[in-house]
């Protein structure tokens, strides 16, 4: 990150409570991850004066260990204002990156990879259907292949793998969250907003029902009327009026492999796992999902 203007003051600059200056800001992002940084960006585009505020370093976390892969049309998946806003932010993005470019010339890896995702039991086979039906009548991209196609499309698939089909989705794309995260921190910076690392907030302040600003570990405060909190699985973190967010940590892993040739191009998944083929012939597998704390 050597090569941004980013501050970094510490909590051991040292500094004496009485000393510190309270700054202002139209707008504190907490958190810079990839939400914090995209809303630091959008806002700053709108002439929005914007402070993102970060306890570590930019794009480490989450965000940095995703394995990149853009969908909206997974199981989890039912027609609702939830789904028309993942729709929405997934066709955002080939602008976005096309945007982003104007700032730097870093690659963002962004690819249409396209997903295969495997149906591997009865219960799988109903789901898939039911959801091929309303996503097709909804006009998605989205197409049913028997077990005998999928074994033609996918040759390396295990013999013993209990396929009985599987859904085909060709808008699914790909990133490469670090380099992304790279991209958009240099454009966050360039369209002006103040980013500090290793700089956490402790609290959100608020006087009766508005919010009045931050208060840092070091004990600055920085007075604002808008505060967004983009602190991730921490979000329900920042304080007693925090705590009630619905916010439930889920600890992932990845292993990433190196391969001469990748035994697919799209990416698999199913419910015994998934591969995530890259264009450097490197392979992600995963992920798990434990439930950890709150
Ligand atoms: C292994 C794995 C694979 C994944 N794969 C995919 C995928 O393929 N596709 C997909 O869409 N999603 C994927 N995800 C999910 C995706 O990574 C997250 O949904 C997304 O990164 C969340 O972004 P975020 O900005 O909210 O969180 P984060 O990236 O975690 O950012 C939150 C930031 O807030 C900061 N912060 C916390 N508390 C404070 C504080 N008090 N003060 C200041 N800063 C603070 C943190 O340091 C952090 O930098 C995956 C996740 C994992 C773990």
């Amino acid at each position: 990150m050597a090569e941004f203007d980013i501050l970094h003051i510490s909590d051991t600059m040292g500094l004496n409570k009485a000393s510190i200056m309270t700054q202002t800001s139209d707008v504190v992002v907490v958190g810079g991850g990839i939400i914090g940084l995209a809303v630091a960006y959008y806002l700053a585009r709108e002439q929005v004066q914007v402070t993102l505020v970060e306890r570590g370093e930019v794009g480490r976390e989450a965000s940095w260990a995703a394995a990149g892969y853009l969908s909206y049309q997974g199981g989890s998946s039912e027609p609702g204002p939830r789904l028309d806003l993942l729709r929405q932010s997934r066709l955002m993005y080939d602008g976005w990156i096309e945007e982003l470019q104007e700032f730097t010339a870093a690659d963002t890896g962004f690819w249409y990879c396209g997903l295969l995702e495997l149906c591997l039991n009865d219960a799988e086979a109903s789901e898939m259907q039911a959801r091929l039906a309303w996503q097709q009548a909804a006009g998605f991209n989205i197409d049913w292949l028997s077990a005998e196609a999928v074994r033609q499309r996918q040759p390396h698939l295990a013999p013993d793998l209990p396929v009985q089909g599987g859904l085909l989705l060709p808008d699914v794309a790909q990133v490469r969250p670090p380099r992304l995260l790279k991209a958009l921190t240099e454009a966050v910076i360039r369209q002006g907003v103040r980013v500090r690392e290793h700089t956490p907030v402790t609290m959100i302040t608020c006087d009766h029902d508005r919010v009045t600003g931050v208060t840092l570990g070091n004990g600055e405060t920085i007075a604002t009327p808008i505060v967004i909190n983009a602190a991730g699985s921490w979000a329900a973190q920042l304080g007693p009026a925090m705590s009630r967010l619905p916010v439930k940590p889920i600890k992932g892993t990845i292993v990433l492999l190196e391969t001469s040739m990748p035994p697919t191009r799209e990416l698999l998944d199913s419910s015994q796992g998934a591969l995530y083929p890259r264009p450097d012939n490197k392979v992600l597998l995963g992920a798990t999902l434990v439930r950890c704390g709150v």
